[in-house]
């Protein structure tokens, strides 16, 4: 009887999990700078404590802040919650969602954080990425307690900043400062529909910067041209993607392309300051996605050999690579029992086959698999235009996701 009232209960309170989606989605947590984040966390820790959740509400101190985030972010602070319901069990799940949403443009044709209901569809910033999925979370707690249920673990969910800026400040502060030390965990993102995802590909983000000579644009002769050297060292990098295409990875990625490594170039570039000077500096960005396969150690190197290797060619150019961002792919082992457990939650609550697979973007995943070396999935709501103008979150899926999430949270083994 269990499901069938969990399953009930979630339909007949749909509406109050969309709404419950749309106050979330009213604080404009845009990030970067990262504004709003302690009314954010405030209404998360009244509704966990209205359940019944013992919470924690943290702090990240200001140096902490300082040091891992770029000064855009200064003066806004970062805080993380964390909402527990001990139930004696033997182990703890963990579930983590970001309350963070990247900045909206100009082209919304509605509020983006007034979030509308359109043929089964929730438009706004921030519905699919990923205040749906956490909503779900919360949900799925309200749904087990509204039942009178009890979950197979201790349930610990943790809400976090910082996600689209790299996660030091929100996972990463909670897991390497052992705040949180879970038996399993689900990111609530990171695979969705019929997929599970054990894990993501790695990533290096990098800054290229040249450097030339400035000379007077009428006798060029004179200077060092950087854009012109820098294209050059660009071109070169790009003749890797001929050796990509035979690095595919063993691993099932949940698209197909993303099975090979890949690489998106000046993403952010830029020098010169006159169109009539020779350009002395120029930057361009470097975003590589590594497979599981990949060490982001030997693709530093493998950067660096090209500079190198540019260098004994021509005399005259300077170059330095500098690494912002780099780790591997974050893996769970594929029998671990979360990933069965997961797996078979999607099917029960679908009734349609799931599958694992490895996600092609990033999330914080990395941090519980590769620092707290806990196995973890990630699974959320679906939807569509995340980062976009149309972002929106299906509803059908969101109350599908909060059944899922209770799914797991009653299965303790597979
Ligand atoms: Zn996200």
């Amino acid at each position: 009887m269990g499901k069938v009232s969990v399953q009930t209960f979630l339909e007949e309170n749909k509406d109050y999990l969309v709404r419950l989606t749309s106050e979330l989605c009213s604080f404009a947590t845009e990030n970067p700078p990262g504004k709003d984040f302690e009314p954010c966390v405030d209404f998360l820790q009244g509704y966990s404590e209205s359940l019944g959740l013992k919470t924690e509400k943290i702090h990240v101190p200001e140096a902490y802040q300082r040091r891992y985030n770029s000064p855009e972010t200064f003066g806004y602070p970062r805080f993380n919650l964390l909402a527990r319901w001990n139930v004696g069990a033997e182990k703890t799940l963990h579930f983590n969602s970001h309350f963070d949403v990247v900045p909206v443009s100009d082209d919304w044709k509605t509020n983006p954080f007034q979030p509308v209901v359109k043929q089964g569809k929730l438009f706004g910033r921030g519905t699919c990425d990923m205040k749906g999925s956490l909503a779900a979370s919360l949900f799925a707690v309200h749904a087990l307690k509204a039942c009178g249920l009890r979950p197979a673990w201790n349930i610990e969910l943790s809400f976090t900043a910082d996600e689209e800026i790299g996660g030091e400040c929100g996972v990463g502060y909670l897991v390497k400062n052992k705040l949180v030390r879970p038996d399993a965990a689900v990111v609530c993102e990171g695979g969705s529909g019929q997929a599970v995802s054990f894990g993501h590909r790695g990533v290096l983000w990098a800054d290229v910067l040249v450097r030339g000579v400035s000379a007077h644009g009428s006798n060029p002769q004179a200077g060092v041209n950087a854009f012109e050297k820098g294209i050059a060292l660009a071109e070169r990098m790009r003749a890797l993607e001929k050796e990509f295409r035979r690095r595919k990875s063993r691993f099932p990625l949940d698209r197909p392309e993303f099975a090979y490594p890949t690489m998106t170039l000046g993403g952010v570039s830029g020098g010169g300051s006159k169109v009539n000077t020779v350009p002395d500096r120029f930057h361009f960005t470097i975003d590589r996605r590594l497979t599981p396969e990949e060490r982001v150690n030997d693709v530093i190197k493998e950067f660096n050999t090209i500079i190198a290797e540019a260098k004994k060619k021509d005399k005259t150019l300077k170059a330095k690579m500098h690494v912002t961002r780099g780790f591997d792919a974050g893996i769970t082992d594929k029998n671990a029992p979360i990933c069965q457990i997961a797996k078979k939650a999607v099917q029960t609550v679908t009734g349609k086959n799931a599958t694992l697979c490895i996600f092609g973007a990033f999330t914080d995943l990395h941090f519980f698999t590769g620092i707290a070396k806990c196995p973890t999935i990630g699974y959320g709501v679906e939807g569509e235009g995340l980062h976009g103008s149309r972002e929106f979150l299906k509803i059908r899926s969101l109350v599908e996701t909060a059944r899922v999430y209770a799914e797991i949270m009653m299965n303790s083994t597979p």
